[in-house]
C-alpha cells in the first residue's frame, strides 16, 4: 500500500468509524453481539490469502462479517462491566502512533515517546491532585502494573533478593494482603510475583464491602508471631464489584507501621479523582508507595492505557532495569528510559491518545461528564430504593457510577433467587436492548449496572431502569 492509498482507504476507514460511531449511539445494533460461538470463525477462510487482495474487499468484510460479532461498549444502552468511553480523539491518537512507527526501546529511540509520557503522566498527576512527589508511566493495562508493583514489593522486601538467589534464598516467607472484594488481577499478580495460596491473605470486608483495616491489622500481627514476612498490601479505590471504597489512611498507616509496600488499586475509581469532591475517596493515597488508574476506562482514553504512579522511581529501577550494550547510548543518564519502569522492552507511544483526549476536551469537558454519570447513577439508585415495596434491592452504597441491584420477589431466596436474578439479566442481554454484568456479592448473583458510556444520558438510564421492570415480570 503506497502513501497515496493509505490516504484513499484511510478516509474510507475513517468514514466507516465516524458512521459507526453515529451509528452506534442511535442504538442501530444489539448491544450485545447476537451471534452463537464459532460463527465468525465458519466464514473466515482457515489460512491466510497467498496473494494480496484489493484493500475494499478487506473493508467490505470489516463491516459485514466483523461488526456483527461486535459487542458495543461505546452504546448508550451499555452498562456493563466498566465504561470504556472510548472519546474520538483518543482513536486519532492511537491512529497516529502506529501512523508515525515510533517504538520505544530507550529515549534515543523515540525521544518524543518518552517525553511526551513525561509530560502527559504529569498531566494527569496533577488533574488527579496528587502532590509532586510522583512520577508517571504509562502501561497497558492495571493487571500489569500491579503485577510491577508487587514485584518490587517483594525485591524491597527481601533487600532486593533477585541481585543473589531470588526469592527462594529468602528466609522468611513474604505475605501479601488485599480485600476480599480485590479485583481478580490483584490475585494473579500476587500468584505471579511468587506469592501463594497460603501467603496471600484476603482480609474481610464491612457492610460496604470495603476492607476492614483492624482485621488487617490484626492478620499482620499473628503473621508476624507466626514467623512471617508482611510484605505488600493492595487497598482498592473503587472495587470492581461495587465500586467500594477501602480506608486508605488506614492501610497507609499499617503499611508504615509494619514495614509494607502500599500499592492503591484506582483502576475504576482514579477518573473520578479529577473531581476535587470525589478525592477524599482515597484520603491517605499521598502515604502509599504506587497507584495505578485506568485512563481506558471511564475518563475516555481507548484501551490499552494504564497509568501507573511510584514515589521513588530509583526503587522500580533496580528492579526491573536490563541495559544489554545494544541499547546504551550517550544520553543514558540524563534521560527517562522506561523499559525499566515495567516489563515489556518494547513500547509504544500511549500517551499520544491520552495527550489527544486531554486537550481535545480540556479537563472541564471530562470532569462534566464525570459528574453527569455520577448523577445519572445517583437518580437511578433512588428509582431502586423508592421501588422497595415492588422487591426491588439496592445492595451498596454508590459513590461513582455503578448500582448494584436485585429483584427479590417474595418467597423466592437462595438458589432460586439467584435463578431469577441471571435469567432476568440473560433476558436483557439476549434483548440486545440494553447490556448488564451479572456478579456474585456475598454469595448471591445481583446486577450490576454501570454508567458511563460517553453517548449515555440520563433517558437512556430511564429506559433502562423501565426496562429492567418489565423483564423482571418476563
Ligand atoms: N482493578 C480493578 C478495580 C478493576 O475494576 C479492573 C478491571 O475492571 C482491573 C483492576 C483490571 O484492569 P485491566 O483490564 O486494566 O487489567
Amino acid at each position: 500500500m503506497t502513501p497515496e492509498e493509505f490516504r484513499r482507504h484511510g478516509h474510507a476507514l475513517i468514514d466507516f468509524i465516524a458512521d459507526t460511531r453515529t451509528r452506534i449511539a442511535a442504538g442501530e445494533f444489539p448491544v450485545m453481539a447476537q451471534v452463537k460461538p464459532g460463527a465468525l470463525r465458519a466464514q473466515l477462510p482457515k489460512t491466510a490469502p497467498r496473494q494480496g487482495e484489493p484493500f475494499e474487499n478487506v473493508l467490505a468484510d470489516l463491516e459485514e462479517l466483523i461488526l456483527p460479532a461486535c459487542t458495543h461498549f461505546l452504546d448508550p444502552r451499555f452498562f456493563g462491566f466498566f465504561p470504556g468511553a472510548n472519546l474520538l480523539p483518543g482513536v486519532l491518537g492511537d491512529l497516529a502512533s502506529t501512523g508515525l512507527g515510533q517504538l520505544g526501546l530507550s529515549w534515543q529511540s523515540s525521544p518524543a515517546l518518552t517525553e511526551l509520557e513525561e509530560v502527559v503522566t504529569d498531566w494527569l498527576r496533577h488533574a488527579s491532585g496528587l502532590s509532586d512527589a510522583w512520577q508517571g508511566v504509562l502501561q497497558d493495562t492495571a493487571s500489569s502494573a500491579t503485577l510491577v508493583a508487587l514485584i518490587c514489593a517483594r525485591e524491597r522486601a527481601t533487600a532486593y533478593s533477585a541481585a543473589r538467589g531470588g526469592l527462594q534464598s529468602h528466609s522468611a516467607r513474604l505475605v501479601m494482603y488485599a480485600s476480599k472484594q480485590a479485583h481478580s488481577s490483584v490475585e494473579k499478580a500476587a500468584t505471579l510475583a511468587g506469592f501463594g495460596r497460603d501467603t496471600i491473605r484476603l482480609i474481610d470486608t464491612d457492610d460496604n464491602f470495603a476492607l476492614r483495616a483492624e482485621l488487617l491489622a490484626a492478620a499482620i500481627r499473628a503473621d508476624q508471631a507466626a514467623g512471617l514476612q508482611p510484605c505488600a498490601m493492595v487497598a482498592t479505590t473503587g472495587t470492581t464489584g461495587t465500586t467500594a471504597l477501602d480506608p486508605v489512611a488506614a492501610c497507609a498507616a499499617l503499611a508504615r507501621e509494619h514495614g509494607l509496600w502500599l500499592h492503591v488499586d484506582a483502576a475504576m475509581a482514579g477518573s473520578a479523582m479529577l473531581l476535587p469532591e470525589c478525592r477524599w475517596m482515597w484520603e491517605g493515597v499521598e502515604g502509599a508507595d504506587s497507584i495505578v488508574t485506568n485512563p481506558h476506562k471511564w475518563l475516555g482514553v481507548s484501551f490499552d492505557c494504564s497509568a501507573y504512579f511510584v514515589r521513588d522511581p530509583e526503587h522500580l529501577i533496580r528492579v526491573m532495569s536490563t541495559n544489554p550494550s545494544y541499547l546504551q547510548t550517550a544520553a543514558d543518564g540524563q534521560v527517562r528510559n522506561y523499559r525499566d519502569w515495567g516489563i515489556p522492552l518494547g513500547r509504544r507511544m500511549r500517551a499520544l491518545k491520552l495527550w489527544f483526549v486531554l486537550r481535545e476536551q480540556g479537563i472541564e469537558a471530562i470532569q462534566a461528564r464525570l459528574r453527569r454519570d455520577i448523577a445519572n447513577a445517583k437518580w437511578l439508585a433512588e428509582q431502586v430504593d423508592a421501588a422497595a415495596s415492588s422487591h426491588w434491592r439496592r445492595l451498596a452504597p454508590v459513590p461513582l457510577q455503578t448500582v448494584c441491584l436485585r429483584h427479590e420477589p417474595p418467597g423466592l431466596s437462595g438458589d432460586a433467587l439467584d435463578t431469577h436474578t441471571l435469567a432476568w439479566a440473560r433476558r436483557l442481554n439476549e434483548s440486545g436492548q440494553m447490556y448488564v454484568t451479572p456478579s456474585l456479592l456475598a454469595g448471591r448473583w445481583m446486577v450490576r449496572v454501570s454508567i458511563g458510556s460517553s453517548a449515555t444520558e440520563r433517558h437512556h438510564v430511564e429506559a433502562a431502569w423501565q426496562q429492567m421492570q418489565r423483564e423482571v415480570k418476563n
